[in-house]
């Protein structure tokens, strides 16, 4: 069985003061409710080290929202795999959509990042997802297809073993309008099978998250479909109230 996750990004938000006191307020409500689901936070790159002071010692893991493909050097802006791990990451969100589009990021590029991220001992959750013409056009399944066969030529198969893999639909992220729980079902099949024919173990046991306006009014028809083992959050990680909903509705399937 894959395990649960929910992964809040944060993305380009906040202040330390606001990274700080939410990071405390999920703290609480998790103190209060321990949860077999594995939950984490990504802040901005200058907010972890102050959230991983407020999350020391509890059930709520850090993670990154990017890492360099290169591992130190004269990369001026880039941050490390290892330079995370030291932070106090124990995941890293590779090939958001965002970068994939605003940075140009390419299906190689992402992939050499979960390898870097891997090196380092971080869990890299590895996002895949169509445009909303990809979709129209109904070559979906091929981009998909397509996203992850740059990670499958890149990693070791071992390696595979130690992956997150987050479907968001592009038209999805930040509109309001989450897949159906059809589609993402759909999807998130595909993406299995994709890996139950590299070895039947890897498929049946790697974490396929959903992402893509998740919020408590949608999340349980989302996570109660049979390939959909939890969410990457966006908007609703910013409240912490409604990312606890989420995380308790991860831990009820
Ligand atoms: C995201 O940023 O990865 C995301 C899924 O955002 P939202 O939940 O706001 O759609």
């Amino acid at each position: 069985m894959p395990q649960r996750y929910v992964i809040g990004n944060w993305k380009m938000t906040g202040s330390k003061a606001s990274a700080q006191q939410l990071a405390a307020a999920l703290q609480r409500l998790i103190e209060q409710n321990p949860l077999q689901t594995r939950i984490a936070v990504c802040p901005p790159f200058p907010y972890l080290s102050s959230v991983a002071t407020v999350l020391a010692d509890s059930a709520i893991a850090l993670g990154a929202q990017d890492v360099s493909v290169y591992s130190e050097g004269a990369y001026t802006g880039q941050v490390a795999a290892s330079m995370l791990q030291d932070c106090g990451c124990r995941y890293v969100i590779v090939g958001h959509s965002e970068r994939r589009t605003l940075c140009k990021e390419s299906d190689e590029d992402v992939a050499q990042k979960a390898k870097m991220a891997l090196a380092a001992g971080l869990i890299p959750i590895i996002c895949v997802g169509e445009s909303l013409a990809e979709r129209e056009a109904e070559v979906t399944e091929q981009v998909i297809s397509r996203q992850l066969q740059a990670v499958i030529n890149t990693l070791e198969v071992a390696a595979l073993t130690q992956i997150m893999l987050a479907y968001e639909p592009i038209w999805a992220i930040g509109t309001g309008l989450a897949a159906t729980k059809e589609q993402a079902q759909a999807v998130h099949q595909h993406i299995r099978q994709q890996f139950v024919s590299i070895d039947k173990n890897i498929g049946a046991n790697i974490s396929i998250l959903y992402g893509g306006s998740v919020k408590p009014a949608n999340v349980l028809s989302l996570f109660s479909q049979p390939d959909i083992d939890g969410g990457l959050i966006g908007g609703a990680a910013l409240d912490a109230h409604a990312f606890w909903q989420i995380c308790q509705a991860a831990e009820s399937m």
